[in-house]
Order: C-alpha cells, then sequence, then structure tokens
C-alpha cells in the first residue's frame, strides 16, 4: 500500500504555498529551536484540528493528543507514560507559560467510556485501561440541564484532567512561581465555538473576544 495520494498532493501543495510563503519562519524555528506559547493536550479525533482551531503559526502550540484529551495523575513508578514525558519536557524544559486541555463535543473516546468499554483486555486492553481515567467523574446538574449528559461529561474529564495536571510536583513548583497557567477548554465540532472553564465558577462559559 502507497501513502495515500491525497497525503502527498497535500504535502507539495504545503510545500510550494505555506512553507514557501513562511520561510523565514521555518529557518528561524530551525537554527532557534521552539519557543511555544502554550501546550495543548487535545484529542486524537481528526476533527479536532488544533493548529486552526487557534489559528496559530508554526512553532506556537506544543500539541499533544491522545484518546479522550485525558491527563493521568502523577505516577512516577508508572511505565510508558507519554502524555506525562510531554508535560513535563513542556514545562520543565519549553518552560510554557499555558497549558492547555481541550476537550470536543462528540468525542469517540468518551462516547465509548459511556457504553461501557473499560479494559476487556482481549478487544480494548490499551483503550479500556486508559478510559478509566474517567472513573468516577461528577457531572454538574447545570452542565446536563444546558448541554446535556454527553458534553457535561465532557466538560466533566477537562475539569478532572486540570486536577490531575496540579499533582505533577514541576507543575505546582511554576505555578506557585506565578509561571504557568491552567486552562481548560472545549470545541464544539458543529459551530466551531470553544467555551473556556471559569476558574472561580467550575464553569464553562463562551470564549469572550477582547
Ligand atoms: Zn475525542
Amino acid at each position: 500500500m502507497h501513502l495515500p495520494k491525497s497525503l502527498v498532493d497535500g504535502h507539495f501543495r504545503f510545500r510550494r504555498s505555506a512553507h514557501a510563503k513562511d520561510r523565514g519562519r521555518y529557518l528561524q524555528l530551525a537554527e532557534l529551536g521552539q519557543t511555544p506559547t502554550a501546550m495543548v493536550i487535545a484529542c486524537c479525533d481528526a476533527r479536532v484540528d488544533v493548529s486552526a482551531i487557534f489559528d496559530a503559526e508554526p512553532g506556537s502550540l506544543f500539541i499533544m493528543r491522545n484518546v479522550a484529551n485525558l491527563v493521568p495523575p502523577y505516577e512516577p513508578e508508572g511505565k510508558y507514560h507519554g502524555t506525562s514525558a510531554a508535560i513535563e519536557y513542556a514545562v520543565t524544559t519549553l518552560k510554557v507559560p499555558h497549558l492547555i486541555v481541550l476537550g470536543h463535543s462528540h468525542c469517540g473516546g468518551v462516547a465509548a467510556y459511556r457504553r461501557g468499554v473499560r479494559g476487556s483486555v482481549s478487544e480494548h486492553g490499551f483503550i479500556g485501561r486508559w478510559l478509566t481515567l474517567l472513573e468516577g467523574l461528577k457531572l454538574i446538574d447545570s452542565d446536563v440541564s444546558r448541554h446535556g449528559d454527553e458534553k457535561a461529561f465532557e466538560f466533566a474529564a477537562i475539569r478532572s484532567s486540570i486536577v490531575n495536571l496540579a499533582t505533577f510536583p514541576f507543575v505546582k513548583e511554576r505555578m506557585g512561581e506565578g509561571l504557568l497557567a491552567l486552562h481548560g477548554l472545549h470545541f464544539d465540532i458543529a459551530s466551531g465555538e470553544l467555551v473556556l472553564l471559569d476558574e472561580e465558577s467550575g464553569r464553562f462559559e463562551a470564549l469572550a473576544e477582547d
């Protein structure tokens, strides 16, 4: 099987247009390295195009994508923690000032958990284990009444990931120094809108334009 033609064609379009237009920026990024504005922890879902959502320039976002945009708690005795490793690198080496958990509507990972895909080793060993991070989430009544169960669950998962982020010692340390902020966002695929988790109220509110 060859690489799909659409990808090969797309790559050459990229080389001729976007890369050519931003050649200076790419050369600078190659020579000086990356200094991203934020790390974004998003879902693998093909509909969640993080750079497009923020109209972000190359080099400006350090993006980690996993099933259902989850952050596990700090587990130093764990084995292969890809998400935790990326967070550690972003915070301790790149010193990003912002960590963003970006959830989204119609999340297949969240829906799978709600359907009961919970660690059947034969079929869904990795996903099932990963989705146990969603166990015990508390839904907020007003989220359910305003947005329905599915979105309320996605919101609860974002809140839980934010709580877990704050269990990492290096995250706590940078936050304590006022050098790092955590943010929760939820992207609605159909409308394209983002809602932002309000730190004080714990509610998701429409993102306001300055
Ligand atoms: Zn998802």
